[in-house]
């Protein structure tokens, strides 16, 4: 069995894990569940003498009977080891220094094995850590926060080091391609058949250090259907808070992988139930009253939507996501500015836009090429409102209709009334041939629609109990 020791003392905690080796014939992996670019980069490294593995996600979904898709690959070799072996190596990141080997669109991630940050820890195995710095250097490699928080992480140590270093138990086996072994240092294989997400070490401690392993948990348990066991569970509530600490720069990535994998509903729920929402969408959370609301059932309806695109391989993008799960809170920062002074609703959508993607990003930055595909859906929706003349054809061609439709047929799905009679007359307009858009058009009132009175915006107490 693995070993687990810890020391009692949780800021001094140093994990020492034993492998367990699971022969080839014990386990479903094998060399080509790998991608032919992963195996030449772990085959490439060996060849020059080092220690390479595949490792993480694609051994985990492998034995739960997914597909692997992503394939990391970690080895004793430095950074700069590595870029000595390949012609096609970056070298990124400053945080976590890896390598990129790029193939063509596919990029192969190395990693060098990590070390622990404590310098008095030794490594027990025979086999030499890629680099053991004296505590000079120390600094400028390794970096903690006062909060506990890693803000830099090179270190560089043992497979063993390595395997403690990493967050989930699942998510410590490693293959070797030689033999087509895994090594198994936290008994991964039993947190897969009891299908857990178990963390590796004291969570307190290991959210501390790196508070974006609280959505990942989120993220393994929503899309692998396992379960948080409820100490792990009852930890991540108690420390939602710190993800607050984490650059938003880090997050948008990680945001897209936890909402954009086909499990989304689930994850949200998963993400609302463990007070993640809060530090994350903030303006949002305040809007949320109940599950029945329509902004709860317009961001769960959007989901569901997004899951069936992804899990039906259609386009999707994260534009949409921040355009529904922002809308609510910039419509009604659009009421207050109209409330506040006498400008139009075009104008006050335009300054709420801004104002609300602005604060957003102080969460979780959104690029612009996403942010301003979230400006023109919004501000497309007033423009589907008027539908006199010859501007419905034109707008037919913009090229964010068909993102500005999709969303106007989501508020009325969720909202009914005339939203959802508009954007059932856009349904049938935009398919429809020249005579009978000629006669849709006709049809209309001749007049524009009425303006939304200006009524006093309510004022919303944040609620976090949905
Ligand atoms: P995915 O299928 O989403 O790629 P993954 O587990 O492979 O899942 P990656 O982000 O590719 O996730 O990370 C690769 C491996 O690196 C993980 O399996 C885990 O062992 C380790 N890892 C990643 N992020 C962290 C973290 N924040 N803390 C500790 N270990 C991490
Ligand atoms: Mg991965």
């Amino acid at each position: 069995m693995s070993a687990q020791h810890s020391a009692n003392d949780k800021n001094t905690m140093i994990m020492r894990l034993e492998p367990v080796v699971i022969p080839r014939h014990a386990h479903s992996m094998r060399s080509t569940d790998l991608s032919p670019n992963t195996l030449k980069v772990l085959r490439q490294l060996i060849a020059k003498g080092y220690k390479a593995y595949a490792v993480g996600g694609c051994i985990r979904d492998k034995l739960l009977g997914q597909a692997p898709k992503d394939f990391d690959v970690v080895t004793n070799a430095t950074p700069e080891q590595i870029k000595g072996c390949f012609r096609n190596c970056r070298l990124i990141g400053r945080r976590f220094r890896l390598a990129h080997i790029t193939f063509g669109r596919e990029i192969i991630e190395v990693a060098t094995f990590r070390g622990h940050h404590t310098k008095e820890v030794e490594p027990k195995s025979d086999e030499k850590s890629a680099t053991k710095p004296k505590s000079k250097e120390f600094e400028q490699l390794a970096k903690q926060n006062e909060a506990g928080q890693l803000v830099r992480d090179n270190i560089f140590g043992t497979i063993e080091e390595d395997a403690a270093r990493r967050d989930f138990t699942f998510n410590a086996m490693y293959f070797d391609v030689q033999d087509e072994s895994i090594l198994d240092f936290a008994d991964g294989l039993g947190a897969i058949a009891s299908r857990q997400v178990q963390m590796i070490g004291d969570s307190e401690v290991r959210f501390r250090e790196d508070p974006v392993r609280m959505i990942r948990a989120i993220r393994f348990a929503s899309k692998l259907n396992m379960k948080i066991p409820a100490q792990l569970s009852a930890s991540i509530k108690e420390n939602a808070h710190l993800m607050t600490n984490v650059p938003p720069a880090r997050l948008f990535e990680e945001v897209n992988k936890l909402l954009l994998s086909g499990t989304g509903v689930i994850t949200f729920e998963n993400l609302v139930s463990h007070n993640l929402l809060t530090p994350l969408f903030p303006l949002l959370m305040a809007l949320l009253k109940d599950v029945k609301s329509k902004e709860y059932q317009f961001i769960i309806q959007m989901l569901k939507n997004t899951d069936n695109r992804i899990n039906n391989n259609q386009r999707i993008t994260p534009a949409f996501l921040y355009a529904t799960f922002l809308w609510y809170p910039m419509e009604e920062r659009a009421q207050e500015r109209m409330f506040e002074s006498s400008m139009t609703l075009n104008d006050a959508i335009n300054l709420a836009s801004a104002d609300i993607l602005f604060q957003q990003s102080r969460r979780i930055m959104i690029p612009k090429r996403f942010s301003l595909p979230v400006r023109e859906i919004w501000s497309l929706q007033q423009r589907l409102q008027k539908r006199q003349g010859r501007r419905c054809l034109q707008l037919l061609t913009h090229p964010k209709f068909r993102a500005a439709y999709d969303f106007l047929l989501l508020r009325g799905t969720v909202e009914g009334g005339d939203l959802l009679e508009l954007a059932q007359w856009w349904t049938e307009f935009q398919t429809a041939n020249e005579s009978t858009q000629e006669s849709m058009l006709q049809a209309l009132p001749n007049k524009t629609p009425k303006r939304r009175n200006k009524r006093k915006p309510k004022t919303r107490k944040p609620r976090h109990d949905v």
